[in-house]
């Protein structure tokens, strides 16, 4: 892997400086990690927006008021709006370790590359078991995806659906690292970040 740039450590700070507001004490902590290791181990360059025909975010990351409007509960994601049937694409090189059709995030996968787990919910399709196997299968879509299998950053996984606990078509994408949920939004900003910064260097006139 190539190290990354000073731009994307700037940027890195900056995300920490940001967080440290008014997260609460553990997210904060497992934020910060993940920042560090966004700002000094990775390079974002190959990594994917996890959705196509994305229209906007509709609900972010954090504690939020529940949909019955009487209490706060804490959101694990970032919800991407989409037109049902667009296609969901892997953020990153990884393994599926997970795939599932009976929780609140309703048709689902979960992959792992490295530290980073990223979980797509309320996918079309559902979950068959074959050749003692489990898949995620969505035919119309063309998509049969094992657990176990690989996959290259940017591979179509799933489609945006309705299922599980959701009032729109929208993709809620989550993320882990070491096990703490973490705000997908730090490491869109930090992909955005070292695109600007690679975008400058390569335009740069002879
Ligand atoms: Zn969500």
């Amino acid at each position: 892997m190539i190290r990354i740039g000073q731009a994307l450590l700037i940027a890195g700070l900056g995300l920490a400086g940001f967080v440290a507001s008014d997260w609460p004490q553990e997210t904060a902590r497992a934020q910060e990690v993940a920042t560090n290791q966004v700002a000094t181990g990775s390079t974002w360059q190959g990594a994917s927006f996890p959705v196509e025909n994305f229209q906007a975010y509709t609900s972010a990351f954090g504690y939020r008021q529940s949909p019955s409007g009487y209490s706060q509960e804490f959101h694990h994601g970032l919800d991407l709006a989409a037109p049902e049937g667009s296609y969901i694409r892997s953020w990153w090189n990884g393994t599926v370790v997970e795939v599932s059709d009976d929780s609140a995030c309703g048709t689902s996968v979960v992959v792992q590359s490295g530290e980073w787990e990223h979980i797509y919910c309320h996918m079309q399709g559902h979950v068959e078991t074959a050749n003692g196997g489990r898949y995620l299968v969505d035919r119309e879509g063309g998509i049969q995806m094992r657990e176990g299998q690989q996959l290259a950053a940017g591979t179509r996984l799933g489609r945006v659906g309705m299922t599980g606990r959701t009032t729109g078509p929208h993709l809620h994408w989550g993320m882990k690292y070491s096990g703490q949920w973490v705000d997908p939004a730090l490491v869109l900003r930090a992909m955005y970040a070292q695109q600007r910064a690679g975008h400058s260097v390569s335009s740069r006139p002879n």
